[in-house]
């Protein structure tokens, strides 16, 4: 078995002890999402499992894309089925699609075809609760409110129960609030995220006969950062690991970052309880980072009290020390960055076990503007993850929930959000009506619209407007499903005329199955009446799977169904009226929406699988191939790896984080915070603050102190590389600021030595460049130099990447790229009002600016 060669003697125990329980907790960088890896490799190369009968969990969709990827790559893409590699949620999403009816609450069951409303739609169903109690608290922000709903959620509290168990008049308003928003969502026939495990949970542990399919046909389970599970994953995980007990856990109390979300500790500690002949590994040797920075996370983590603590070794010995910024402001430290970025693109190299990237990592995402601003003033291509994603810009969010609310007209939000957008003259007081029959019939929306329309409730003018909006969807709903429902009509015929409207659930059951049998691999492999030999070919015995193998609805095209709707809306005249660069975005955005659904379509999937994806891509999923640059924030990084990583705005306040300060244990996870930070570095890790900061659109006065983990990083492991002098001790801690506290360039350790400085921003200097390159020889590793010397000054040999300069037409740009030399010299310039522009230098006619 050739890749166990790429294992150390406890990871490969850990891959071949394929039966019963194996924890594995270990330290960041260790290997253990490697361990699931080859594990599942393993698992279908050397013990024969048949890959479909493999589930694994990771944390983000692009942890799943890319493990999926290595597995094939591991197994050489022998085998046609796959692994189930997938999160918590998705997985949970492809369960309640099959077996949701399974599940009755309250005598109430759930319908297959049910929404699932994310953070904005579940914002929008509160401040519509709280409207409607007359709750109008300055001291209840809806996102508390959704937090505190959360958490009761998770904890399996019902309203009542939050009700009955406060004193405390805020949360017995939060419990009506709370109350209201449950009716709504069960009315909508909508799901939150938190009910896609919670439900996933209650029907795994409520229907014996669904569990044990599960079981049956997930005999190996793995999960990937398992300090991160909250109680009603955990309890997923239980239930279906059966009673093999196959499961794999791995993961790192230190990383443990999401206790805010429900994550809980207490899933460790109770895996050796509840799988008592668990094996425990342990890996204590780090293949990631170099030994300055791996001791450098270590060392700031070890001011965590709440720790069991381990020890973790590298080989990569030494390493280019720990870099320190402090920029006078954040326009400085983004330009910093930005700079070295720049340099350190030219000069390193793409190697295999080492791509060329770098991350800058911060605390929150509303951080990345400046480092954004700072990258494109360089020409740097970058990615920003997280922050304003494709499907929550406004204009995607309301196609969307046309979608929604063709796929399932019970979904109140979607209706709202689209009954006037873009105004067809459905104003504020015909919805207020609409909400109001609704309430007191008991029906959703659309039925209650239905109703007015029918029997024309309201005045003709408002009556015509919304027979226009239903009729608006109900056509693109026939364009979905006509066929769809011609069928079903013939087939009702056919079998119960008596009971037509018996029949619709019926059918769309059956093909549903075959959809979700379809996605998920077959759900039970051995399963005689599913095997292709059991139908014949299958164009014998199933016909229909051919053209209309999918679930009801799949056969119309979704991305017509969105031209359709643009036109008719005339969502983009609107914008095309507006006529500026923003509404001009909006409609490439359109038509980009246009395209995924044509993408999705070719790969075969339903409205709902197009829907689903659109509801669970996490922010991480935006990490576009091709960029070299990923800006993020440190939750976002996790798992993740880049041989560059800065982590920036190292101040209190800003991180840890302001909210955090007051309560030790918080702190503490903003420790842990640092600590997956700084473990994401590979080999040059640089920490940065400014000193001045605006926050709010104004100055604060006073200079921000320096975040305490700045300090607990040994001062020998630390090097300041190149803050603007200044007189000011960096750090409250005066035995540690004299070491930066120098009076001029010479006094500057290490790397006052070089003559070629670069200057910019408020004139400081630094000399990262030779930071880099040092590092790089240090490590016998070969490095470009650009084809300008970097230490030959401006003038003789040309402009170089970075330098600002001027052109008679052009106005002032910052020069990209130089290829060739002398006669043959091409420069390409940034310039803001004009973009890129590739000119031949000689006759350029480029000023220094
Ligand atoms: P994190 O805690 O950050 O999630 P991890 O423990 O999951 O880290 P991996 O991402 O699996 O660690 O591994 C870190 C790096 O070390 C990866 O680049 C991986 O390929 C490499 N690696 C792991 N084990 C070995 C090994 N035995 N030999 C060589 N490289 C290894
Ligand atoms: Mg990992």
């Amino acid at each position: 078995m050739q890749f166990l060669e790429k294992l150390n003697p406890q990871q490969r125990e850990a891959v071949e002890t394929v039966h019963g329980p194996v924890l594995i907790l270990a330290g960041a960088g260790s290997g253990k999402t490697r361990v699931i890896t080859y594990r599942i490799a393993y698992l279908i190369e050397k013990v024969g499992v048949s890959p479909d009968s493999i589930l694994a969990m990771t944390f983000t969709n692009k942890a799943a894309a890319e493990m999926q990827e290595r597995v094939e790559h591991l197994v050489g893409g022998r085998t046609l089925a796959k692994p189930v590699i997938s999160t918590f949620h998705s997985f949970c999403v492809r369960v309640l699609r099959r077996d949701i009816e399974a599940l009755q609450i309250n005598g109430k069951g759930y319908r297959k075809d049910f929404a699932i409303y994310d953070e904005s739609d579940q914002q929008s169903l509160v401040k519509s609760a709280m409207k409607r109690l007359g709750i109008d608290d300055k001291q209840l922000t809806v996102r508390n409110v959704l937090s505190r709903i959360s958490h009761a959620k998770n904890h399996l509290l019902d309203p009542q129960e939050v009700y009955l168990q406060s004193g405390d008049p805020k949360v017995e308003r939060i419990a009506q609030i709370y109350k209201v928003y449950e009716s709504e969502l069960a009315k909508a026939n909508a799901l939150d995220f938190d009910d896609l495990l919670l439900m996933t949970n209650k029907l795994l542990k409520t229907s014996t006969e669904v569990r044990e399919r599960y079981n049956r046909r997930f005999q190996y389970v793995l999960i990937d950062e398992y300090q991160d599970t909250n109680r009603p994953q955990y309890e997923i995980m239980r239930a279906l690991a059966g009673t093999l007990h196959n499961v794999c856990a791995v993961g790192d109390e230190d990383q443990s970052i999401y206790s805010w979300r429900g994550a809980d500790i207490r899933n460790i500690l109770e895996f050796e309880q509840d799988f008592p002949e668990a094996k425990i590994v342990r890996l204590e040797q780090n293949y990631r980072s170099t030994q300055n920075i791996l001791e450098a996370a270590s060392a700031v983590v070890k001011n965590n009290l709440k720790r069991k603590g381990k020890n973790l070794w590298t080989e990569r010995m030494g390493g280019a020390k720990v870099g320190y910024y402090e920029a006078p402001d954040g326009e400085n430290e983004s330009l910093f960055v930005a700079d070295y970025i720049n340099k350190y693109l030219m000069i390193a190299h793409d190697e295999d076990d080492e791509p060329k990237r770098a991350a800058v990592l911060y605390r929150t995402n509303s951080q990345s503007r400046l480092f954004e601003e700072a990258m494109r003033r360089y020409g740097i291509k970058y990615n920003v993850v997280g922050g304003f994603s494709f499907y929550e810009r406004a204009e995607i969010k309301d196609m969307i929930s046309y979608l929604k609310l063709i796929q399932n007209p019970s979904d109140s939000v979607a209706l709202l959000r689209t009954i006037n957008t873009p105004t067809r003259g459905i104003g504020k007081t015909t919805v207020e009506q609409i909400e109001r029959i609704a309430l007191e019939t008991n029906l959703p929306l659309w039925d209650a619209l239905g109703h007015i329309v029918e029997q024309r409730l309201m005045q003709p003018r408002a009556c015509a407007a919304l027979k226009g909006f239903r009729e608006l969807i109900q056509d693109a709903r026939a364009m979905l499903y006509g066929k769809f429902e011609e069928r079903l009509v013939e087939t009702a015929q056919v079998s119960k005329p008596e009971e037509s409207d018996a029949a619709e659930p019926e059918i769309a059951d059956e093909d549903l199955q075959d959809n979700m049998a379809f996605d998920f691999g077959e759900l039970e492999p051995d399963a005689e009446e599913f095997s292709p030999e059991a139908l014949g070919t299958a164009e014998e015995a199933a016909p229909e799977k051919v053209e209309g193998f999918r679930s009801p609805g799949e056969n119309a095209n979704v991305s017509e169904v969105l031209k359709f709707l643009i036109d008719r809306t005339g969502y983009i005249k609107q914008l095309e009226a507006e006529d500026t660069p923003e509404s001009l975005a909006r409609i490439e955005n359109l038509r980009e929406l246009v395209n995924a659904a044509m993408d999705s379509r070719d790969r075969g999937e339903t409205i709902a699988d197009f829907l689903d994806h659109a509801a669970l891509v996490a922010d991480t999923d935006d990490i576009e191939a091709g960029a070299q640059v990923t800006l993020m924030t440190m939750h976002a990084a996790k798992g993740l790896e880049f041989p560059l990583v800065f982590i920036v705005g190292m101040e209190e306040g800003l991180f840890p984080s302001s909210r955090t300060l007051m309560n030790p244990d918080e702190v503490e996870e903003e420790r842990r915070l640092c600590y997956v930070g700084m473990t994401r570095a590979m080999r040059i890790l640089v920490l940065s603050r400014a000193r001045y900061r605006r926050r709010y659109g104004t100055d604060m006065p006073d200079a921000s102190t320096a975040s305490r983990f700045l300090s607990e990083v040994p001062p020998q492991l630390f090097e300041d590389i190149g803050s603007p002098q200044k007189k000011t001790p960096v750090f409250g801690d005066d035995s540690y600021s004299t070491h930066y506290d120098y009076e001029n360039e010479d006094q500057r350790p290490q790397y006052g030595r070089t003559k070629q400085k670069t200057s910019y921003g408020g004139g400081s200097t630094y000399n990262s460049i030779d930071n880099i390159a040092e590092f790089f020889a240090s490590r016998g590793k070969k490095f470009n130099r650009p084809s300008v010397p970097m230490e030959e000054p401006h003038g003789k040999r040309g402009f170089r990447p970075g330098q600002k300069v001027k052109h008679p037409k052009y106005g002032e740009g910052t020069v990209y790229q130089r290829e060739g030399e002398g006669e043959e010299a091409k420069i390409t310039v940034q310039f803001p009002r004009f973009g890129l522009k590739k000119l031949v230098e000689k006759f350029a006619q480029l000023e220094k600016a």
